[in-house]
């Protein structure tokens, strides 16, 4: 299938998820682009696509640098490791989406010279797997990182959702549902958060449902 293609059919179920939440409502695609080279970033910006996701800075600043004549937005998604933090600085992405820890918020404002917007990335589904902070914690150490610190803009929140089982059962669409019906209500109380980011190839659809206004999308687009 052509990238067109492929994008179009993504695109028709985003619309048809977000008009049966609300016909307000406005959700943005992040292509994540982590399977794909820099020559099919390229074709899918040729379909229209202009936002882009990385989960490793290394391949944030590979593929960036590869397509930098094109006016393209690019978002980290994955871990940060502290000794990263510089390069990833250096890169200017338009969003870092998996701001894990107040730790790793003063880290990144002892070094930082410019605003960085960010999400908190909060541990859903509280496997030992995936990071971000707990459910209970969010308010209190996103009200910390505001005040603490100036140089980070958090616009709102980042979840992964439950991983699937190997085949799909009713208990992991209700686990689903629950995560994602669990993160729009912690978002609702985080002041000033426009972002909930939420959603991947196999549970966007849900997602939207439960209010996300940002997914990211990679196996759906990139994979063969
Ligand atoms: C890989 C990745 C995605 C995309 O997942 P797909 O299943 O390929 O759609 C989304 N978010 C993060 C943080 C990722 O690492």
């Amino acid at each position: 299938m052509s990238f067109a293609k492929r994008l179009d059919q993504i695109i028709k179920r985003i619309e048809k998820a977000r008009l049966s939440y609300n016909r307000h409502h406005i959700v943005q695609l992040i292509a994540v682009s982590k399977y794909a080279t820099s020559q099919q970033v390229r074709a899918l910006y040729t379909c229209g696509q202009r936002a882009f996701g990385e989960n490793k800075v290394q391949d944030l600043q590979s593929k960036s640098s590869a397509l930098e004549s094109l006016p393209l937005e690019w978002h980290m998604l994955g871990s940060l490791q502290h000794n990263k933090i510089n390069k990833l600085l250096a890169l200017k992405p338009f969003l870092f989406h998996a701001l894990d820890s107040l730790q790793l918020a003063q880290a990144i404002e002892a070094r930082s010279t410019d605003t960085l917007n960010a999400l908190l990335q909060v541990n859903i589904s509280k496997e030992h797997t995936k990071s971000g902070v707990i459910p209970e914690q969010a308010l209190e150490i996103y009200t910390r990182i505001n005040q603490t610190c100036p140089h980070i803009r958090l616009k709102g929140m980042m979840v992964i959702g439950p991983t699937p089982p190997a085949t799909p059962s009713f208990s992991h669409a209700q686990a689903l549902e629950r995560a994602f019906a669990q993160a729009k209500d912690i978002f609702d109380t985080l002041p000033n958060a426009s972002i909930l980011s939420m959603g991947m190839s196999a549970d966007f659809e849900c997602a939207i449902a439960y209010g996300a206004n940002m997914v990211r999308i990679g196996q759906a687009l990139f994979a063969n």
